[in-house]
């Protein structure tokens, strides 16, 4: 519904609300709460003979493969732990390339020959399922005569309770493939890719002669943006709720400029649903740790501790999952979108990487003294030298029609891929450029100039937040991922770079030692040509300047402003070489892929085209031309008496409603057009024609909102919804 009376009303209704009464029980401690709807470890431990739970966690923590006579009992003590929780229902959670979360849900109930029922969970129902789900994207993937998919069970992220008022459902996250065994979802590469980055990780720490090596994981920590508007606003927004963005919109007065809204007090509305969240959250086990105000009005953030990469994965899914339901709550949509507000600043999901053991601990943890931190400066090495190389992929795996209205916006990171050191790092590469390390410049002391406050330790190196891909002292943040991104690509696509870099490394170190170089000659010899290569993909500076776009161009670095242009990185020969070396990705996994990729870009593109014709034309136009009518006839009654008129508002109203009409055909024929024979011509053509018509409509909109009666204006306004909570 939208219209000047539910704009009206949802302004009423939006300044009386009341925060509910908490629905929960406040005796219950963080310790009573965290991860109690979750068949954690300690479940499993009390409720599995010890055998079996050594198997499992064999599986989970050390990769060896699932007993399967460990199924029937692990499911059996599932079901009974589920059902004493009030599950009904059990449901195979996935992944699928719409970068959603899907699940498929069946009850216990088995009807048993004397016309009642049991309750059955068998360890095969736990293993497998067959969801069919053939109307998911799979890129050519299936076809309908080998159109069978299959959810499998995954160890190593724990099932949980979904609870609903009306009953509880058990959910048990799987992989999804096909009946070959290919790849149709986000988990099966990412388990793939956590896989190779362990042998190729291990390789290299056997060379600085470690023997007792646990297996080694990445680690992720996914810093979630979100904003939050009032539920009426965004029913009354017709474009909010078809594309997940304003379509139109003037710039209010106040926008961001002041910086107020960032790490300033929240609302007592926003706490509330944030205290809700977070309980939800800790009952499933997810580990949410940080929340304040962002930068734009109505913006906010929730940081997890990180978590093993696959982990953090499903629980970044199923927070994301939880924003939505309980803001729903509190009568607020959350809006995920990376760019739901022109003019102020989009959403982005920082992914937070790191990779490490129980026995070495973080391996990218510098130490005091980065110079002689050898097994440090290789794993960093590597990073730099996989960025270096494998850039366009990193910005590809990024790509997303919402993610192009943030992605070097003066925000955001550019789209240029690069990487930042810092002082201390960059010192030290520059001293073994030249042949060798001895000194790390040191941590200072912060001297604040007030006596109480005690003399505070200052990081060697400070933050840079325009770099796509920075070094924070013991881990790297990829700045780039959108807020409604899964990270599961991110992540497949570091592990996997990661890995074969780390790859390149211990062969060159295993060589060069075989010809009977020095150990430590041999480290040095290799970090020096990585960073004398590679070194052009580092970069410390603002990537904000307009200078660093000039000057990447002369570096070769890329600059891939849209999605379009980004996606093919995907599909390229060294690409697909790398994927199908390390069994992440076939080529017909990959491929598939970047179509499906492609297509979800001028899906949102057409959806996004449609939703503009249709808001200018039922709403905006209407309310313009009835301004203009009441105009008109001002005009004409004062005629009629010889009254001066000034017509300068009618022209202004007249001209953007002509311009509108123009820029409606426009965007019309557009939409009618063939856009090309290839999915990759069709995303070409959503960007160059249908954004750009796009664009000319909402101009005269915006032009429009700025001068007609405000009680005639039928849509919230950026005001309204940013400021009103
Ligand atoms: P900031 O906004 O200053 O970057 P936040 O506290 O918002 O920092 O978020 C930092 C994120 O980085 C958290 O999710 C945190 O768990 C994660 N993180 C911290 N250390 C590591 C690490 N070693 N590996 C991966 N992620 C990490
Ligand atoms: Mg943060």
């Amino acid at each position: 519904m939208s219209g000047t009376a539910s704009r009206q009303q949802a302004i009423d209704q939006v300044t009386q609300y009341v925060t509910p009464p908490a629905s929960f029980i406040d005796s219950e401690t963080l310790g009573d709460l965290f991860g109690k709807n979750v068949f954690s470890r300690s479940v499993m431990q009390a409720r599995l003979p010890k055998a079996v739970f050594k198997s499992v966690l064999a599986t989970i923590d050390k990769s060896v493969p699932l007993d399967p006579a460990v199924a029937d009992i692990v499911a059996s003590a599932m079901k009974d732990w589920a059902i004493e929780k009030g599950a009904t229902h059990y449901a195979h959670v996935f992944y699928p390339l719409t970068g959603l979360t899907a699940e498929k849900h069946d009850s216990f109930l088995e009807p048993d020959s004397f016309g009642s029922a049991i309750s059955e969970f068998a360890g095969k129902t736990l293993v497998q399922g067959e969801p069919d789900a053939s109307s998911f994207p799979n890129g050519g993937l299936r076809e309908t005569f080998e159109a069978r998919g299959y959810t499998g069970w995954d160890v190593t992220s724990p099932a949980y309770i979904l609870e609903n008022p009306n009953g509880n459902t058990l959910c048990i996250p799987t992989v999804f493939v096909s009946w070959t065994g290919e790849a149709l979802d986000k988990k099966t590469p990412l388990l793939r890719a956590q896989q190779v980055l362990n042998i190729q990780a291990r390789r290299v720490l056997e060379l600085f002669g470690h023997t007792d090596i646990d297996t080694v994981s990445s680690f992720a920590g996914a810093e979630q943006e979100y904003f939050l508007i009032d539920k009426r606003f965004f029913f009354a927004r017709p474009d909010l709720l078809a594309s997940g963005r304003t379509l139109f919109g003037a710039k209010p007065p106040k926008g961001q400029e002041f910086d107020d809204h960032y790490f300033g007090a929240i609302p007592e509305r926003v706490l509330a649903f944030m205290h809700d969240c977070e309980r939800e959250l800790w009952k499933l086990g997810i580990p949410a740790k940080t929340r304040h105000n962002e930068v734009a009005p109505g913006q906010f953030e929730l940081a997890p501790v990180f978590e093993k990469a696959n982990l953090a994965t499903d629980h970044q899914q199923l927070l994301m999952v939880t924003l939505g339901r309980v803001a729903a709550k509190y009568g607020m949509e959350c809006l995920l979108h990376e760019k739901p507000f022109a003019g102020v600043n989009g959403s982005g999901k920082h992914v937070n990487f790191s990779l490490g053991n129980s026995t070495q601990g973080n391996l990218l943890d510098p130490g005091n003294t980065p110079h002689d931190n050898a097994q440090f400066l290789v794993f960093c090495a590597a990073i730099i030298r996989s960025v270096s190389l494998y850039g366009g992929l990193l910005r590809s795996v990024v790509a997303s029609a919402a993610n192009d209205h943030r992605l070097g916006a003066n925000e955001a990171p550019p789209a240029i891929i690069s990487i930042f050191l810092g002082e201390q790092l960059m010192d030290v590469f520059d001293q073994i450029a030249k042949g060798g390390a001895t000194a790390s410049k040191e941590k200072g002391t912060l001297i604040v100039g007030v006596d109480t406050i005690p003399a505070l330790p200052s990081d060697p190196g400070d933050r840079n937040r325009t770099s796509p891909f920075a070094f924070t002292g013991n881990r790297f943040e990829f700045r780039a991922p959108g807020s409604s991104q899964s990270i599961a690509g991110p992540m497949v696509a570091i592990n996997t770079i990661m890995a074969e870099s780390l790859d390149f490394i211990a062969t060159e170190l295993e060589s060069l030692i075989t010809s009977g170089t020095e150990f430590n000659v041999a480290v040095q010899k290799v970090l020096e040509g990585i960073i004398t290569e590679h070194g052009t993909a580092v970069f410390n500076g603002d990537g904000y300047a307009e200078a660093w776009q000039t000057e990447a161009a002369s570096r070769g670095l890329k600059n891939l402003r849209t999605t379009p242009d980004a996606l093919p990185q995907m599909d390229t020969q060294e690409v697909k070489d790398l994927f199908e070396k390390y069994g992440v990705l076939n080529n017909r996994e990959l491929h598939s892929r970047y179509e499906v990729y492609l297509e979800q870009y001028c899906l949102s593109v057409n959806v996004e085209a449609l939703s503009t014709l249709e808001v200018a034309r039922t709403v905006i136009l209407p309310a313009a031309v009835r301004y203009q009518g009441e105009l008109a006839a001002t005009a004409a009654s004062l005629k009629a008496i010889d009254y001066a008129f000034d017509t300068s508002t009618l022209d202004e109203v007249s001209t953007q409603i002509s311009a509108m009409q123009d820029s409606l055909k426009v965007l019309e024929s557009a939409l009618s057009a063939h856009g090309g024979d290839t999915s990759l011509e069709e995303a070409q053509y959503a960007c160059d024609a249908l954004l750009p018509a796009m664009l000319m409509v909402r101009g005269a909109a915006d032009a429009l909102e700025a001068v007609v009666a405000d009680d005639l204006w039928p849509l919230p306004t950026y005001q309204e919804m940013l400021f009103i909570l």
